[in-house]
């Protein structure tokens, strides 16, 4: 899931401050399972960002909705009929929520309510952690499941640097050395060997430094209609 945590509360203060109806936007996936722009979250903030807005001598009317999904536009159809009673939104979608309300509400401000982080998972209650760079060419089938390119801190392909101690990593000694995790899987997996050949270095023309990247399924675009340009 996408992982994401909230604003402080005199950011997003300061993002409104000078508007007077703001609709503050929930949405029911990821944020909602990582804790960060659910519902729940949603109440929260528009409790706190009203007693900030009130401290700092503001009138400002905050109102909270959550839809099922910000990023797809025909959840937000629930959200369109009360739009044209705010002069701002605050998002508590991910970076693609945000961007997806701001294309369909072209003439309202649509601000960021979270930090977007990264693609993980729940570690431990209140610890999530990344798993996934989305680099767009998964190797996870030569590295025994565990990835090497987001969870090593140095990002090495050929085994480790070295400097791991008591299976973790030299950089951040809270964190498993990814190459600890690979070693123990692949033995578990009985496929040690395979460690032996060279790992090809990774193709980076796949992942973002290129600008935006686009998955085109030609079998499920409609005839006529074609992928946006
Ligand atoms: S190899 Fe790429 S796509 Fe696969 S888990 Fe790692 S970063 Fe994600
Ligand atoms: S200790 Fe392990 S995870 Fe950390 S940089 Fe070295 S090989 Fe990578």
């Amino acid at each position: 899931m996408i992982v994401a945590d909230r604003k402080k509360i005199p950011e997003i203060r300061d993002m409104i401050r000078s508007h007077k109806r703001v609709l503050l936007v929930g949405c029911g996936t990821c944020v909602t399972v990582c804790l960060a722009g659910g519902e729940r979250e949603v109440g929260i903030l528009g409790s706190a960002l009203r007693m900030s807005l009130k401290l700092a001598g503001c009138t400002v009317a905050v109102d909270e909705y959550t839809i099922e999904r910000q990023c797809e536009d025909a959840f937000i159809d629930a959200l369109a009929p009360r739009v044209k009673e705010y002069d701002a939104i605050v998002s508590l979608g991910c970076g693609a929520g945000v961007q997806t309300l701001a294309e369909r509400f072209p003439t309202t401000p649509v601000y960021p309510g979270l930090n977007t982080q990264f693609i993980g998972i729940l570690e431990s209650q209140g610890v999530w952690t990344e798993k996934c760079l989305g680099c767009g060419h998964c190797r996870l089938g030569e590295f025994a499941g565990v990835c090497p390119i987001t969870r090593c801190a140095k990002r090495l392909l050929n085994g480790p640097c070295g400097g791991s101690r008591e299976g973790k990593c030299e950089i951040h000694a809270d964190t498993e050395c990814a190459w600890q995790r690979i070693y123990d899987r692949a033995k578990a997996l009985g496929i040690l060997a395979k460690f032996d050949a060279i790992a090809q270095p990774h193709d980076w023309s796949t992942g973002i430094d290129g600008g935006p990247r686009k998955v085109i399924r030609e079998d499920q675009c409609i005839a006529g209609m074609g992928p946006k340009a």
